[in-house]
């Protein structure tokens, strides 16, 4: 990592987390990078303390869903995260397998990171988008949000320091934060704190603040003790008889395991439900080797780099997602078990959602009730998730192969029919979903102004794009080949569309008086009118569609009820 440059007011990092912020920030995981990264480019003070000594070396998720990936171009730096993980021409499969090794039973073939930014921009309908997934290690991810947090002007990142105890008042917030590796203790005061320290968060357990929803879901696979283990085969390629892929799951009666491909040369992320007769505590270098060849059919040279256990079968919310100055974000806030890969994607729109609403208090643009539609518009979406990725979990640890699956015999032919069958089906349920992917909305939200119209119908594998407020905006790719993403102003846009589009002065004018950047960005071609529906949008700077109407004559009522004035 780069040396972190001196903050504005000259202090150095090597001198520990600075006394005052505007906002700290505790976990330097996706969300509090993100957050960090968010606040630092609206120029808030923030202090982030991780009590790692960096970012992750082997984090669990694998795939940043295309909306993650708009954010990240948002930001100018999807194409640095889009060039990282596999080599650019890796197959992004998803593959069933009885074994590695052995029977190929279903595939979902999905673009390579060299083709993912041409083939976006012949898509439409579900995938109008201005950036496809992309399948990429979250170690490789966290290395980006690092740096560019650490760019943000203003922004202190401490690795290696643990918060230890807090309190919050009227006024403020104060940390007692520490060297992880022992050393005195100082104290860190901020206006505001975002508790983004993971699953088990000690602010959401000092708030009294409970996960809801389910625990504990047993399956034979995807629902209990699961044994992961990071390792290097550089052999396995030259032995696999199939295309590679970047996901690979096996079913046999013997062993179930995902397994997903980190580097495309040797490095792999294993996974593997523990059956009931194994106890985790008794599994040692050996142990695992002899799993992870039973999920490959074949013994080969393998160097464990990491090992670790984790639970699969949460589906869990907080009950609150903010408690006066402190705010719950990512899996503090919410717990998935991983099938359609969406805890991290989540945590980064929580991230997403709140810097701006917090910089605009903190900046005196919105009156502070701004901050209560961070609870109202991420809640329900981390009930919606967490329910897709369930689905997914029965739909794949549920599934039994037959006994014969892997005989040499008709019924095992049969057998292995039926489960591809069973897979292609699977496969495309899971990694094909748009609809979760940009189809989450803020309905009923007070940074929302309806406006009557009904919003589509929600879908894990359908998106109907649609400028009803309180949704993503409809993309579309511009004449001179840019997105009309890439044409949004940094914080609110106002669009005019269509040849007759009214002036929109009077959002301007109203953003003035209220001290929030705006650009007006015209274009007159009638499609994009079509798309929206309506003459003048107006975007938030989450890139949520706030109004739509057809002049601009209430601007100052909508961008009062818009900033919480
Ligand atoms: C096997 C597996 C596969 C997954 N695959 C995917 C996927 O493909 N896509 C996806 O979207 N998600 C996936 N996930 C989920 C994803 O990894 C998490 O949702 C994500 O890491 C959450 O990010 P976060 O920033 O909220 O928390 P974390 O990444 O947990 O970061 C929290 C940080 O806070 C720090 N911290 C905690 N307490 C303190 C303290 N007191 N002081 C200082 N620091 C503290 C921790 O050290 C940690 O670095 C997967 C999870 C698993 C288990």
């Amino acid at each position: 990592m780069p040396p972190h440059p001196p903050a504005r007011d000259g202090h150095r990092p090597d001198d520990g987390p600075p006394a005052l912020a505007e906002v700290a920030i505790v976990g330097g995981g996706p969300c509090g990078l993100m957050a960090a990264i968010e606040l630092g480019r609206r120029g808030i003070r923030v202090t982030l303390v991780d009590d790692k000594p960096d970012t992750a070396v082997n984090p669990q998720a694998n795939a940043t869903q295309a909306r993650t990936m708009e954010h990240f171009r948002r930001l100018g730096f999807a194409h640095e995260v889009r060039a990282l993980g596999l080599p650019p021409d890796f197959p992004t499969d998803i593959a069933y397998f009885t074994r590695f090794g052995t029977h190929e039973l279903a595939r979902f073939s999905l673009p390579s990171s060299r083709q993912a930014p041409d083939l976006i921009r012949r898509l439409d309908g579900d995938w109008s988008a201005a950036e496809l997934p992309h399948r990429v290690s979250q170690k490789f991810v966290e290395r980006v949000l690092r740096r560019q947090t650490q760019a943000a002007p203003g922004v202190s990142v401490h690795y290696g320091w643990r918060m230890q105890s807090w309190r919050a008042n009227d006024h403020g917030v104060r940390l007692s934060v520490a060297p992880s590796a022992g050393g005195a203790p100082r104290e860190l005061r901020a206006q505001y704190l975002i508790a983004a320290d993971g699953p088990r968060s000690t602010v959401r357990r000092d708030l009294g603040i409970a996960y809801r929803g389910e625990t504990g879901i047993v399956r034979d696979f995807m629902g209990g003790r699961m044994h992961a283990i990071y390792l290097r085969a550089p052999q396995a390629y030259a032995r696999w008889p199939h295309r590679p892929a970047w996901m690979n799951v096996c079913f046999n009666p013997q062993r179930r395991a995902f397994m997903v491909a980190v580097d495309g040369r040797e490095e792999f992320a294993f996974h593997t439900q523990l059956r009931a007769d194994e106890d985790e505590s008794s599994i040692d270098d050996a142990r695992a080797k002899a799993m992870v060849h039973a999920a490959f059919g074949f013994t080969q040279p393998l160097e464990i780099l990491s090992r670790a256990s984790w639970t699969a079968g949460h589906c869990l919310v907080a009950e609150r997602l903010s408690e006066g100055r402190v705010f719950l974000g990512g899996d503090a806030a919410h717990l998935f078990t991983p099938t359609g890969g969406l805890g991290y994607n989540t945590a980064i729109e929580d991230a997403v959602n709140l810097a701006w609403k917090l910089a605009a208090v903190l900046r005196g643009q919105a009156g502070r009730a701004l901050l209560q539609t961070y609870h109202a518009e991420r809640h329900p979406v981390a009930v919606r998730n967490t329910g897709y990725a369930r689905g997914f979990a029965d739909s794949l640890g549920l599934f039994t192969p037959d006994p014969a699956i892997e005989a040499d015999t008709e019924a095992g032919r049969h057998a292995r029919e039926a489960a591809g069958a069973y897979f292609d089906r699977h496969a495309r349920a899971e990694f094909n979903i748009p609809g979760i992917t940009f189809g989450g909305r803020y309905d009923g939200s007070a940074a929302i102004v309806p406006d009557g119209t009904q919003p589509p119908p929600d879908s894990a594998a359908r998106y109907q794009p649609s400028a009803c407020p309180g949704g993503r905006p409809p993309h579309a790719w511009l004449v001179d080949g840019r997105s009309l993403y890439d044409d949004f102003g940094p914080d609110w846009t106002l669009l005019r569309l269509g040849p007759r589009a009214p002036g929109g002065g009077g959002f301007v004018a109203a953003a003035a008086r209220h001290g929030v950047a705006m650009v007006v960005r015209a274009h007159a071609a009638p499609d994009l009118e079509q798309r929206y529906d309506a003459p003048l949008v107006l975007i938030r700077p989450d890139q949520v569609v706030a109004w739509r109407g057809g002049d601009d004559t209430r601007a100052d009522a909508v961008m009062a009820r818009l900033l919480a004035r």
